[in-house]
Parts: structure tokens; C-alpha cells; sequence
């Protein structure tokens, strides 16, 4: 080809790709973790569902107290090489023009040893790391609907509160690439009152300062809630304050890698964003939600 076909020929590349929408999804699990398949079946699955990018994010537990109860349904703090290994070597045989795998983790943030645990994390090349919390002190967020009742509201809005303080910790670090599921607390419907809602602006301030991308997380739509992490509003306020947002199905098995997108598409698209963020060695790259 001549420079200037070669040049006409980029240029209308370059113009198609504002057109185009890679369908990602990098929060799932296999069973490193809490996942119910192997890591070769979730990406079989991926591929096959038609994503152009899929990730898995493994839980990463490690608190501060390792003889603590939280590392159950994390990964085994020796598996870590292997994890890695095994995802390069899958993503070597199934990458192609049509789809990449992507590696990520999904951290647990505890503010005694965050440090240390991202420096540690910082040897591998991960393409993500997903910034969550699931605990608060030793209370397991989103583990039993046992563990909220008897509660009265004064005491679900204090875990709330401590909840959404952490997230903003999190937000202050500035080393996560995205925050995962940013209501979780509302799994079992335990819901905050309107009490909480100077605490919510100023965590999504603080999300939208520090530049940290959230996800709609789908899974939430199959839970007792029966909506996605964020629901409408709080995803309409997080547009607003323009932080970016990635469609994420944190799916534990291979038949929902996509569960829910189309839903998830048109919502965020009514709560008016118009692109989505991908990454890729912890860039963040932004494209049109189509
Ligand atoms: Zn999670
Ligand atoms: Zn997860």
C-alpha cells in the first residue's frame, strides 16, 4: 500500500472506532475463588457469548489479622503465581482479532495494610485492579441476610455509614482502577434511610475527585434487591459527576458471563452516560456506549 492509501486507510480506521463498542466484562470469578467453574470454562464461555474482552478478578482477602475468619471464599494467598500464570497461559491459546482476556483481581481494601497488599500485587501484570469492601471491621457485608436482621434502622444506617467511609478510603488511595458494586450493602434489603444522604454526595464526590471508575454490576438484579449495584438514581448522580463507568456481570459461572447487559446498557444509558471504560495494563481507555 502507498503512504497516502496507508494514511486514508488509518484515518478511516481511526473514525470507524468511535463507532464501535468492545462488549467487556471483567469482573467474574472461577473457582480460585468463590467461582463454580475453572478458569478455562469461564473463558470458553466468554468467548463463545460473543464479549470482546472478558476478565477474571479472583477475591484477594488478606486482612490485616491473617488469622481471621474473611479469607474463606478468597483465593489461597499461595495460588497467586499460579492464578496469574494460568490466566497467560489461557489467554496465549484464546486470544484472537475478536477477543482478549484481560487480568484482573478484585481486592479487598482493609485500611491497616492496603499498602503493603498493592505493592505485592504491583509484580504482576495485571491489566485491572478492582478496589471492593466486603467487610466492615469483621461484620461480612454481603455475606447472610442472617447477619442484618435483628437490626434496628439506627444500626443498618451505621453500617452504611462505615460502609460508604471506607469506599471514600478507597477513592482517597488512588490506586484501584474501579470501584466494585458501590451499593452493596442493600443485597438482602437492608436498606439505609434518608438519613444517609449527605454521606452518599460526599462518597460520590470523593469517587469523582480522585478519578475512580465504578461498574453497574449486574449481579445485584439476581439477588434478593432485584437491582444492579448502583440502582437508577445513585447511577444518574454518579453521571452527573461525570465518573466513568465500566458493565460488569461478576458472574461466578460460565452460563452468566452476560447475564443482564442489554438491561444494563439501557440503563446507563438513561441515567445518561454515553461511554463506557475499558483497560489494558492499567490504562484506562475510553469508548462510546452504543
Ligand atoms: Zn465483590
Ligand atoms: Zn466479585
Amino acid at each position: 500500500m502507498g503512504e497516502r492509501a496507508k494514511q486514508t486507510f488509518e484515518s478511516y480506521i481511526k473514525t470507524r472506532k468511535l463507532f464501535i463498542m468492545l462488549l467487556t466484562s471483567y469482573h467474574n470469578h472461577s473457582d480460585y475463588s468463590d467461582g463454580k467453574a475453572s478458569v478455562q470454562q469461564m473463558y470458553m464461555a466468554a468467548k463463545q457469548s460473543g464479549l470482546h474482552e472478558f476478565g477474571l478478578s479472583d477475591h484477594w482477602i488478606k486482612p490485616d489479622d491473617p488469622d481471621c475468619a474473611f479469607r474463606s471464599w478468597g483465593m489461597s494467598w499461595s495460588r497467586l503465581d499460579e492464578y496469574v500464570e494460568e490466566c497467560l497461559k489461557w489467554k496465549k491459546e484464546l486470544d484472537d482479532e475478536n477477543f482478549t482476556i484481560r487480568l484482573g483481581l478484585e481486592v479487598d481494601h482493609f485500611s491497616a495494610n492496603w499498602e503493603e497488599n498493592i505493592k505485592q500485587l504491583q509484580n504482576y501484570p495485571f491489566d485491572y485492579i478492582i478496589a471492593a469492601v466486603h467487610f466492615v471491621g469483621s461484620f461480612p457485608i454481603d455475606h447472610r441476610a442472617a447477619d442484618w436482621e435483628g437490626m434496628n434502622q439506627h444500626e443498618v444506617d451505621t453500617m452504611w455509614r462505615r460502609y460508604f467511609a471506607k469506599v471514600r478510603d478507597i477513592a482517597a488511595t488512588r490506586v484501584y482502577d474501579f470501584l466494585a458494586h458501590l451499593d452493596l450493602p442493600k443485597k438482602f434489603n437492608f436498606h439505609h434511610s434518608a438519613a444517609l444522604t449527605d454521606d452518599i454526595e460526599e462518597t460520590l464526590q470523593a469517587l469523582s475527585q480522585n478519578d475512580l471508575p465504578i461498574e453497574l454490576n449486574t449481579a445485584g438484579w439476581d439477588k434478593d434487591c432485584r437491582s444492579p449495584y448502583p440502582d437508577l438514581p445513585l447511577l444518574k448522580r454518579c453521571c452527573e459527576l461525570k465518573i466513568p463507568l465500566l458493565i460488569n456481570a461478576d458472574a461466578h459461572h460460565p452460563a452468566h458471563v452476560q447475564n443482564h447487559f442489554a438491561e444494563a446498557r439501557a440503563l446507563a444509558k438513561e441515567a445518561g452516560y454515553t461511554q463506557l471504560c475499558r483497560f489494558e495494563k492499567r490504562r484506562r481507555i475510553m469508548q462510546p456506549l452504543l
